[in-house]
C-alpha cells in the first residue's frame, strides 16, 4: 500500500477533531481517527476511525504505529491530540468533575508523549485552552490581559486549565529532553456546527442559539451571570487554519489561537436574536460563569505566522445559529 502523508487525530470524534479530519483528508493526508465515540452530528472522513480509550496505554501503542511502519522506522507525520474530558462551563467550573478532567486528560497525554517518542512520530500538535491563564489578569471585563507570557505566576481559574498547563508543559519537556517536534496552541473558545448544542456539555454560544432558536418571539430566555463579562470567540475554519499553519511552521508555541473581537454575553444573546429576527427578554440568572473577561491576544501569532483570524463573529455565528435552529426544529419534529 503507498500512502500519502499521515496524520491521526486523537478525539476525532470530537467537535474540533472531527473538523480537522476533513480538513487533513482535503489536503490530501491519510487519516486515522481514534476517540470512545464516533462524532454526533455527521459521519467521519477518517481513513481508518478506532474507537478506544486513549489512557490505556496499550491502545496508545497500537494506534500510533503508522500504517505499514517496521520496529524502528519513523511513524506517523503528524499527531493531532485534543482528546481530553472537557465541557463548556456547566462541566468544568462546578468542581464536579475535577478529578475525572485532571486524571483522564492528563493520562492521555502521558501516554502520547511517551509513545510519540518511542514510535518517532514526525511531529505533535496539543491543543491547550485559554483556561491556563491566571485568573488575576482576567478580573476587569474590559481589559484582560491574555498575552502568552502572562501565564506565570499561574493561577488559573478551574483544574481544567491547570492540567493544560501542566500538560502543555508536559509536551515541551519531551521537546528539550527528547526532541520531539512540538506545537502547542491555547485555543480561546471554538465554536461552529457539528457541536454539542444540549445535555450540560455545550459552549456558551451553541447555547445561547439554542435558547434563542427554541423561544417564541417576546418570550424570556435565562442567561448565566449579568451577561456582563466578556469573551472571544473564534468561529472553526479559523481555528483549523491556525492549527495547520502553525504544524508547518518553525514556531513550537504556546501560542493564542482565538478571536480577538471580544463581546460581553449580552452583546453575544443581542447578535443571535438579530440573527433569528426575534425580541427575546432576558433574565439573569445565578450559574457558573468563569472569569470576568477573556480575550485572545493575537500579537504573537500574527509575528511568529504572518497571520491572524479576522472572519467577524457575527458571520460565523450565522453558520453556527442556522444549524443549531435546524437540529432544535428536527427535535421538534421528531417529539
Ligand atoms: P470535544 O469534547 O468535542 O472533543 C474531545 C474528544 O476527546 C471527545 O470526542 C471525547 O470523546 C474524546 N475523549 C475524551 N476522553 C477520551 C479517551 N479517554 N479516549 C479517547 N477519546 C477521548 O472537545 P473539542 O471542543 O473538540 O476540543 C478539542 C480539544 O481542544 C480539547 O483538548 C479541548 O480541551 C481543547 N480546547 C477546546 C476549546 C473549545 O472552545 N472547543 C477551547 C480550548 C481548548
Amino acid at each position: 500500500m503507498s500512502i500519502n502523508k499521515t496524520a491521526i487525530v486523537l478525539g476525532g470524534g470530537g467537535f474540533i477533531g472531527n473538523h480537522l479530519v476533513s480538513r487533513l483528508k482535503r489536503e490530501g493526508f491519510w487519516v486515522r481517527s481514534v476517540d470512545l465515540k464516533y462524532p454526533e452530528f455527521s459521519t467521519s472522513d477518517a481513513d481508518d476511525f478506532v474507537i478506544g480509550d486513549l489512557r490505556d496505554p496499550e491502545l496508545v501503542k497500537r494506534v500510533l504505529l503508522a500504517p505499514n511502519q517496521q520496529v524502528g522506522q519513523a511513524g506517523f507525520d503528524e499527531i493531532y491530540q485534543l482528546a481530553a474530558d472537557m465541557g463548556g462551563a456547566g462541566y468544568i467550573f462546578t468542581g464536579e468533575n475535577d478529578a475525572n478532567v485532571m486524571h483522564n486528560s492528563a493520562t492521555i497525554n502521558l501516554n502520547v508523549a511517551e509513545t510519540a517518542v518511542h514510535l518517532k512520530a514526525g511531529k505533535v500538535f496539543y491543543s491547550s485552552s485559554a483556561c491556563m491563564y491566571p485568573a488575576y489578569n482576567q478580573e476587569d471585563p474590559d481589559n484582560p490581559n491574555c498575552a502568552e507570557d502572562s501565564a506565570y505566576p499561574a493561577a488559573p481559574d478551574s483544574e481544567y486549565g491547570w492540567e493544560k498547563l501542566f500538560s502543555e508543559r508536559l509536551f515541551l519537556a519531551y521537546n528539550r529532553n527528547y526532541g520531539l517536534q512540538v506545537k502547542v496552541a491555547r485555543f480561546h473558545n471554538i465554536f461552529g456546527e457539528l457541536s454539542t448544542w444540549s445535555g450540560g456539555k455545550e459552549k456558551a454560544p451553541a447555547a445561547i442559539c439554542r435558547k434563542v432558536a427554541e423561544a417564541k418571539d417576546g418570550d424570556t430566555i435565562e442567561i448565566w451571570g449579568d451577561g456582563l463579562q466578556t469573551r472571544s470567540f473564534l468561529y472553526i475554519d479559523e481555528c483549523l487554519e491556525g492549527v495547520r499553519r502553525l504544524m508547518e511552521s518553525e514556531f513550537s508555541g504556546p501560542v493564542n489561537i482565538g478571536s480577538d473581537e471580544m463581546v460581553t454575553i449580552n452583546q453575544l444573546v443581542g447578535m443571535a436574536m438579530e440573527i433569528s429576527g426575534k425580541k427575546l427578554n432576558l433574565k439573569h440568572i445565578p450559574g457558573p460563569i468563569g472569569v470576568r473577561g477573556r480575550n485572545s491576544d493575537n500579537r504573537l501569532i500574527h509575528e511568529k505566522l504572518n497571520w491572524k483570524p479576522n472572519l467577524p463573529l457575527k458571520k460565523g455565528l450565522e453558520s453556527l445559529f442556522h444549524w443549531v435552529d435546524a437540529q432544535v426544529q428536527s427535535v421538534k419534529t421528531q417529539a
